[in-house]
């Protein structure tokens, strides 16, 4: 598909990156704030899913798209404010000689506005989404180096919160500072294998009989305590800690489920799979690694994702998908409902389990809604040939439910709360005695 032309002509922006243009206009900046007394804003602006953008359309129209990007941008901006493509699919602006603050705002909400708007676009391109970061010299940053780190970090805040653009506030950088510090202790505890897991059981609905755990991280921070593992892990997904995460997680995970499972062949392990790690194939080497050091079938192995994990990188999401699936283990969708996936999307995926996420399974006694929701994916996941896991099971109620639905697995508080190694043991030995057989 043809969108427009992608020539470039004489006079046109060029797409080629133009980081030291910009470095070298800041650092002009700072030198007339100082003697002029004069305040400029530096923003910086991502633009979001390029890269399907260019799996789809190809490379050349992606540079035709940074270029119209570019000169969309212009087109709202004062004579004197300057816009910089800085690389990939980030762009930056400088408003220089601010009269006053409250502008960069409004400033931020016209290029979103006008680039979102694809009205100074060619026509044939498809809507783009941009979040923004800002940054103001002096306010925020007494340097050029922390006017960038500002600007960035104001970006991160924006797109961690699914906001169009974020302004740099100094408790940005107090958060920074820590999410920085999590990753360091969080390495070394990782480092000293300070880290554990705790095993929540999962039942066969129709047959009451165990049907495997799944594996939740767990760690005990040597002066916080214990830490919510989605923070934790959110911080490792930062940098490339997760992958170090995640290959120790894997191989003790599958070490102590050999044990676990010693005399329960059929069950299978869930191991929860960090988002970031299905952009790359590198995760399938992983796993492969790690189900031959433990000598365990495939089978044995599912790998929960989130909605979410997927949407960052359809693409490339699908393409790891389907390696991991080559390996024959099971994948499985989780937290059901919360995300944005599409059923155009779903319906591609080798996964063959859905986990219906647990706001909805512990309110469905009580909310109508919730019931109808958790029926409605019961069923889709039926007719998708998908096994159905209920999370969030909190009572006796909601489990007799959940069966009469035609739900297949359960896990949740009621049946057991995640365990740690020897209790999980024991828990898994004495069932069908255990806490479910309370009807
Ligand atoms: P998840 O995979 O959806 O895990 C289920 C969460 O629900 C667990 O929280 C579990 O303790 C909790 N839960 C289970 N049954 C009930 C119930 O009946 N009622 C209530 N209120 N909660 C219940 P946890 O262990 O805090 O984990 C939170 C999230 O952290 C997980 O959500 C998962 O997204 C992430 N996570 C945990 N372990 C790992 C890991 O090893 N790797 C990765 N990448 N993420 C992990
Ligand atoms: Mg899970
Ligand atoms: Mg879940």
């Amino acid at each position: 598909m043809r969108l427009a032309s992608s020539e470039t002509s004489p006079g046109e922006p060029s797409v080629a990156p133009r980081r030291d243009e910009l470095l070298s206009a800041i650092d002009h900046l700072v030198s007339r704030a100082a003697t002029h007394d004069q305040k400029f804003a530096l923003l910086v602006l991502n633009l979001l899913e390029f890269r399907e953008f260019n799996i789809h359309f190809g490379h050349q129209q992606g540079d035709f798209l940074l270029r119209e990007v570019v000169r969309c941008i212009q087109e709202v901006l004062r004579p004197d404010d300057r816009v910089f493509h800085i690389g990939g699919d980030e762009f930056a602006v400088l408003l220089s000689d601010l009269k006053a603050v409250q502008v960069v705002p409004l400033a931020m909400e016209r290029i979103l506005d006008a680039v979102e708007s694809g009205k100074y676009l060619a026509e044939g391109i498809p809507a783009v989404s941009l979040r923004a970061g800002g940054a103001i010299f002096p306010d925020h940053a007494g340097s050029r180096d922390e006017l960038l780190c500002a600007a960035d970090n104001a970006l991160y805040a924006a797109r961690k919160s699914r906001r169009r653009y974020s302004i740099y506030d100094s408790s940005l950088h107090a958060q920074n500072q820590q999410r920085i510090q999590m990753r360091k202790d969080l390495a070394a505890s990782l480092e000293k294998d300070r880290l554990l897991f705790h095993y929540q059981p999962q039942i066969d609905l129709r047959e009451k009989r165990i049907k495997g755990c799944e594996a939740l991280i767990r760690w005990p921070h040597e002066t916080q305590g214990w830490i919510n593992p989605e923070i934790f892990i959110a911080a490792a997904e930062e940098s490339a800690l997760i992958e170090d995460l995640t290959f120790w997680s894997l191989n003790v995970v599958l070490r102590e489920w050999a044990q676990l499972a010693e005399n329960m062949p059929g069950n299978s392990i869930a191991i929860n799979l960090s988002a970031t790690l299905l952009n790359s194939r590198e995760i399938v080497d992983m796993v492969e690694r790690a189900l031959n050091i433990w000598n365990l079938p495939p089978a044995s192995l599912t790998l929960e994702v989130t909605e979410s994990a997927m949407m960052s990188d359809p693409q490339a999401a699908l393409d790891t998908l389907n390696a991991l699936n080559e390996l024959h283990i099971n994948l499985s969708i989780d937290d059901f409902g919360t995300g944005y996936s599409s059923l155009a999307y779903m319906k591609h995926l080798p996964t063959r389990e859905l986990k219906i996420d647990k706001s909805f399974v512990m309110n469905m006694m009580n909310n109508p809604k919730d019931q109808s929701i958790v029926q409605s994916v019961i069923d889709l996941a039926h007719n998708l040939n998908m096994q159905v896991v209920a999370e969030g099971i909190e009572n006796q109620a909601t489990l007799d439910l959940l069966v009469d639905m035609g739900c297949d697995t359960g896990q949740g508080y009621f049946i057991s709360r995640p365990l740690p190694l020897e209790g999980a043991k024991a828990f898994l030995n004495g069932f069908p005695y255990g806490a479910v057989d309370k009807s």
